[in-house]
């Protein structure tokens, strides 16, 4: 941790104490500060949103706690991402305090880097993690002798880190021994730093250090090993550090993006070793699995969402916990924001950049048909039908010249929609209504009401 993200953290922890845990997560659990200087304070935020509201309703409660922390005020500035990108200059190669860093961390009690906020309690288990979570379980419980390494892979967002800091939380809680959980960054950033150092003979006792920060562990985490990758030399070292652990019988627990095999740039000799124990692919939530995480969650915080927003979001955000999670935040504070109680058209709105294209697409096709279908009396079957009667044919081709204006679908998707049509009937019937429309006052209005129809 730098000085900012220590200055930070404090400032975070006393905020955390000024408000309910929901409007803290959504409005400030990730965020960052990510510059001071000249008595400016830079904070990095989620989204363009967080920095009005954050202005407008704490920057009375940040600037108090940035007083006690530094005893002067500071200004403050709300930045997201892209803003930095665009400024951004490289930074230095290494920060200047960083010999203090280590010995305070060797003369300090030891530090396991473990999240309390991960635990296994708050785990859900559905069908695609049960064989993970049960793995994580059995070495929580018996670390070391069971399964080593516990090899867990899968895609972003899926709970690794997750299980990860519940295993060294669970054994932290139930035994002595030491856990360490790292990222493969760290421990690649701190084999250049101490090898720097040896190259300046400056300070060996740092080596020391090293040595015994990794080797005098019990349970050693390492997340992201795909990081470790092409770093050669820092490969070596942890086959060292590797092979000590794991000769002491010593808890090895590695989390990757990818299976042992496909970390095609590790050395042979590593990848053989991570297939030793046991090696568990997560993979992504099904349906039921995202229903039970988002009402665990909206029942923790106390939040009034309708089931019906539950199964929207279950069925049309991605395939990760992430941006499941995001999404939540997100449309509590859009609710928030407009003052509304959340429903399933809020849900709609707050979300529309957050849903995965093929279903919201699919949805609003099924919109359409809907609208149009209820407008002349008939039903969704009838328009998806290959019934030739005008009464019927006439809607369906103002419902496909809807889809195309209003959705982002192709011709031949929105003919598969309208029960597997060709894609030149759809252009057919598009260019028909636009022309009727121009000379057909009537058809223009009927039209117009669909289409408000449409947006309420
Ligand atoms: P990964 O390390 O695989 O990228 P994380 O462990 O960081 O994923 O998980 C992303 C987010 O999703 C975290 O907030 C985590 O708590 C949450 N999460 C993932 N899986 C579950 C689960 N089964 N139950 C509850 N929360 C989960
Ligand atoms: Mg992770």
């Amino acid at each position: 941790m730098n000085n900012n993200s220590i200055l930070w953290s404090n400032i975070l922890e006393k905020i955390k104490n000024e408000l309910n845990s929901l409007t803290f997560e959504v409005w400030f659990e990730e965020t960052e500060l990510y510059e001071l200087k000249n008595g400016v304070a830079k904070i990095l935020v989620p989204y363009a949103f967080h920095k009005k509201h954050i202005k407008e309703n704490y920057t009375k409660l940040i600037t108090s706690c940035f007083i006690e922390e530094l005893g002067e005020p500071v200004e403050l500035e709300f930045v997201i991402q892209e803003e930095i990108e665009e400024e951004e200059i490289l930074p230095e190669e290494t920060p200047k305090n960083n010999d203090i860093i280590y010995e305070e961390k060797e003369n300090s009690n030891f530090e396991s880097n473990l999240n309390r906020k991960y635990t296994f309690d708050n785990f859900v288990v559905g069908n695609t993690n049960k064989f993970a979570h049960a793995a994580a379980l059995a070495v929580a419980e018996k670390p070391g002798a069971m399964y080593n390494p516990l090899f867990i892979y899968g895609n972003s967002g899926l709970g690794k880190t997750h299980l990860m800091h519940a295993i060294g939380n669970y054994i932290e809680k139930n035994s002595n021994k030491k856990v360490l959980y790292i990222t493969s960054e760290t421990f690649v950033n701190e084999f250049i730093e101490i090898t720097r150092k040896k190259e300046n003979k400056s300070d060996f006792a740092n080596i020391d250090f090293f040595k015994k920060k990794y080797r005098g562990i019990d349970v050693l985490i390492v997340d992201d090993i795909q990081f470790l990758a092409k770093k050669t030399e820092s490969q070596k070292e942890f086959f060292h550090t590797f092979n000590d652990l794991y000769g002491d019988e010593k808890q090895i627990i590695i989390s990757s993006d990818r299976s042992p095999n496909d970390l095609k740039i590790f050395e042979d000799s590593l990848r053989t070793r991570f297939n030793w124990g046991l090696t568990v692919n997560i993979y992504p939530p099904d349906f039921d699995l995202k229903v039970a995480i988002l009402k665990r969650r909206i029942n923790a915080e106390n939040i009034d969402v309708p089931d019906n927003v539950v199964e929207y979001m279950a069925s049309n955000i991605g395939t990760d916990i992430r941006s499941l999670e995001g999404s939540l935040y997100r449309l509590v504070a859009y609710s928030t924001m407009m003052g509304a109680d959340i429903n399933l058209d809020l849900a709609i709105e707050a979300l529309k950049d957050n849903i995965n294209s093929g279903y919201s697409e699919k949805n609003d096709v099924g919109r359409v048909q809907k609208v149009v279908a209820e407008h002349f009396n008939i039903s969704i079957e009838d328009l998806k039908s290959k019934k030739r009667n005008a009464d019927i044919a006439f809607p369906r081709q103002i419902a496909m010249y809807l889809c195309r204006k209003h959705t982002d679908e192709s011709f031949p998707k929105i003919g598969i929609e309208f029960g597997g049509k060709d894609h030149s009937t759809v252009m057919h019937s598009c260019e028909k209504i636009e022309q009727e429309i121009k000379n057909n006052k009537s058809l223009a209005e009927e039209i117009e009401k669909m289409e408000k129809d449409l947006h309420n």
